[in-house]
């Protein structure tokens, strides 16, 4: 009995100094607060569960600090995009709940690509909800073929961490109907083999918005990956110049952060802190200005790998 009780009081002490922890830990010097969460606190796990917010009428942050969940409801149920990894798949069900929503009306996850922090709930997501999941051929086959060389290699994947099975295969031009909403599927490969991208009217204050979920914002994959990319970047350039709202996939991009700081946290701050002046996530001068930069990135991606190829090996 005793012994219970002290380790009940161990376990309460270890939990309060985790909740302390999160509440004092912050970014370190230098860092911004999204930046913070993809870097000095990227393993803090308390600080990482941080309150969904309202972006849009019909869009809602819910997932964890360093990766993007994005809720979308509609007359006829919820679309989810991404659902983050293990441990963070019940924070983002949560999060779902305390913006007023079901988990259970889930009846799309779209994934962004076919990397574990964005793919890593849907099998929980998936049997909680009856979902279909949804990615493009190219990303389908990626997933299970990264899946199958690391247990080939005997390294994973960890249990919580597998892959879903394949399910709705998107492509170029679908569109997704739900209801009143419709999003528009494109491929833009250079993150991943096809990430998709999902164009959207958000609304806000009973306005519309031209929104678009960028599936795969960094170059991956040496040289071929690079120009793929670029590539992605100059169409998105020239056809989708006119977005409004960058509904990120990252708080914080480590590839080419967003311009002037405006990490999605800071967003989420500085509309808090004026809650009825301008939406700061519509700002299309923001993300003309990520492209110029992302561009001006991909090129010298490609410059650095190109050099790293030609350096002899001995
Ligand atoms: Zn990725």
């Amino acid at each position: 009995m005793k012994g219970t009780r002290t380790l009940t009081f161990a376990l309460a002490i270890v939990a309060m100094g985790a909740m302390l922890a999160a509440q004092q830990a912050g970014p370190a010097p230098g860092e911004s607060l999204s930046q913070s969460y993809r870097g000095s606190q990227s393993k803090n796990v308390e600080y990482q569960k941080i309150a969904p917010f309202k972006v849009m009428d019909n869009l809602y942050y819910v997932g964890p600090g360093f990766v993007s969940v994005w809720l979308i409801p509609t007359s006829q149920g919820l679309i989810l995009v991404d659902t983050a990894q293990e441990p963070y798949v019940d924070t983002v069900i949560d999060n779902i709940r305390k913006v007023g929503f079901d988990p259970k009306n889930i009846k799309y996850i779209l994934l962004s690509h076919g990397h574990l922090d964005h793919f890593g709930g849907a099998n929980k997501i998936k049997a909680l909800s009856g979902a279909r999941v949804a990615l493009t051929e190219g990303d389908w086959e990626f997933m299970a073929t990264t899946a199958a060389n690391q247990a080939k290699a005997g390294r994973g994947p960890k249990p919580g961490d597998e892959p879903p099975a394949k399910d709705m295969v998107i492509n170029e031009g679908d569109t997704i109907k739900l209801g009143d909403t419709s999003l528009k599927v494109y491929i833009l490969p250079g993150h991943t083999p096809a990430s998709p991208a999902y164009e959207f009217t958000a609304k806000d204050k009973g306005k519309n918005y031209k929104a678009l979920i960028f599936g795969g914002p960094g170059p991956r994959n040496g040289v071929q990956g690079g120009e793929e990319f670029l590539k992605s970047i100059e169409r998105l350039q020239k056809q989708f110049s006119d977005v409004q709202v960058a509904a990120n996939v990252h708080s914080f991009l480590n590839s080419y952060p967003y311009p002037n700081n405006m990490g999605l946290l800071e967003m989420r701050d500085l509309k808090a802190k004026n809650p009825n002046g301008p939406n700061p996530f519509i700002n299309n001068a923001l993300w003309k200005q990520w492209l110029t930069e992302a561009h001006a990135g991909a090129e010298k991606y490609i410059a650095d790998e190109k050099a790293k190829a030609s350096k002899p090996t001995n």
